[in-house]
């Protein structure tokens, strides 16, 4: 009877939990997009969004579901540029917040959500006023710029930072006006950090025969990645090239020191039970942030013990509430990228190529990075035939590709936003 009712007890308690409302808590101006933070994950099932063509505006509604608005001034602290005429937001239903963006032009519109609990809205070129924009240029990827050897000539580097002259730097670079298609030599600007995981003493994962060895998997993977970027005018620098150990700190702080863009390290994944071992597959890209799932957790955990440091998680914490949420939102969109550009690569060969997801986690060796950063599981060690694929050299170059690619995504779509 007693479990009868705590059965009951538990269904009503989770249809409450699950049909309470997500609370929209602020919204902030990005370059040329709309960031909307929640209180909790948003799927972009609970946006429905169509266009209202009025006599000389577009208006693009949205009207998010199972919402509740957290302050009624959300809008007033946002300043954007003249190609918006209003951002406007209300409580429309109990349970409907709609957000409606006026422009006089239309535009190709786009939203998704990302796991720092946070939704993106895109807004049309010229939507950030001038701060916005300057911001945007010294934040994350675009605050080393100057430092660099870029192939700039010295009247672009010496202009003032704004979005028009980063466009005018980047065709002094690229040599081409032709924005959209950017030859592949405009990459030689950008470094990037790849950081094969373990090493040395420290083997990383093993299969339960103990012959198949993370370390040297992720190593042949991360020098392919290394010749795939190369090939596409990327300085690349990596943080090992054989097999020996360097601690987590030393990666990142050297990261740092090479004035790295972007800093991906790669591993590969293992169950802790080993009754788990033969269905336990798939990859998985990773961003700093803190854990959020069980699973996300215990990734973490194994990543973050294996390399022999032992620090609390109140350490951790603290560390991570310096991270800035534009750091945190910047590495998210870089996992999303990768993520979509491995499976989408290996697709066209493989089958059973299994989407583990993009996670946020607790990671030390992300820990200290300057730059978007994110950890890539490649795949199970410990998985009977996902390990073979993990050694195999065509796979491992497919999968090295779809990485490169990725990169590139990521690091053209933030080009644009500076256009
Ligand atoms: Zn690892």
């Amino acid at each position: 009877m007693a479990s009868r009712f705590a059965l009951l007890f538990t269904l009503l308690f989770s249809s409450i939990l699950f049909a309470s409302p997500a609370k929209l808590k602020s919204l902030e101006m990005g370059v040329n997009r709309l960031i909307l933070h929640f209180d909790r994950t948003f799927p972009k099932e609970n946006v429905h969004s169509f266009i209202l063509k009025g006599k000389d505006s577009f208006r693009y509604v949205f009207d998010l579901k199972n919402t509740r608005l957290a302050g009624k001034k959300l809008t007033s602290k946002l300043h954007y540029g003249p190609s918006i005429r209003s951002i406007r937001i209300a409580q429309y239903r109990s349970n409907i917040v709609r957000l409606v963006v006026e422009t006089p032009e239309p535009y190709a519109v786009a939203h998704y959500p990302l796991q720092s609990r946070s939704y993106i809205i895109v807004l049309p070129k010229g939507s950030s006023d001038f701060s916005t924009q300057i911001r945007g240029l010294f934040s994350g990827l675009q605050s080393k710029t100057g430092r660099k050897k870029a192939p700039l000539s010295h009247k672009a580097a010496s202009r003032k930072k704004t979005s028009k002259s980063r466009s005018d730097a980047y065709r002094a670079a690229s040599g081409s006006h032709m924005m959209k298609n950017p030859p592949p030599k405009a990459h030689r600007r950008y470094t990037v950090i790849v950081d094969p995981g373990h090493g040395g003493h420290d083997t990383g994962a093993l299969d339960p025969t103990h012959r198949y060895r993370e370390k040297d998997a992720v190593l042949q993977i991360a020098l392919r990645l290394r010749n795939h970027l190369r090939k596409m005018g990327f300085n690349v620098v990596m943080t090992r090239s054989s097999d020996r150990f360097i601690k987590l700190r030393r990666r990142t702080h050297f990261a740092n020191l090479k004035h790295g863009d972007v800093f991906v390290s790669i591993h590969a994944n293992a169950v802790g039970r080993l009754s788990r071992a033969a269905t336990a597959h798939g990859i998985e890209t990773y961003f700093l942030s803190p854990a959020r799932s069980e699973r996300a957790r215990r990734v973490a955990a194994k990543e973050n013990s294996i390399a022999f440091i032992r620090r609390d998680s109140k350490t951790m914490n603290s560390f991570i509430s310096t991270l800035t949420r534009s750091k945190i939102i910047l590495s998210n969109m870089l996992a999303l990228d990768v993520q979509r550009s491995i499976l989408g690569t290996l697709r066209r060969r493989y089958r059973n190529v299994t989407d583990g997801g993009v996670r946020a986690a607790p990671f030390w060796v992300l820990v200290g990075a300057e730059m978007p950063a994110i950890l890539v599981e490649t795949g199970y060690i410990t998985n009977p035939w996902e390990k073979k694929r993990l050694f195999n050299p065509r796979y491992q170059d497919m999968e090295a590709q779809g990485i490169a690619k990725g990169i590139v995504r990521f690091l053209r779509n933030r080009e644009r936003e500076m256009e």
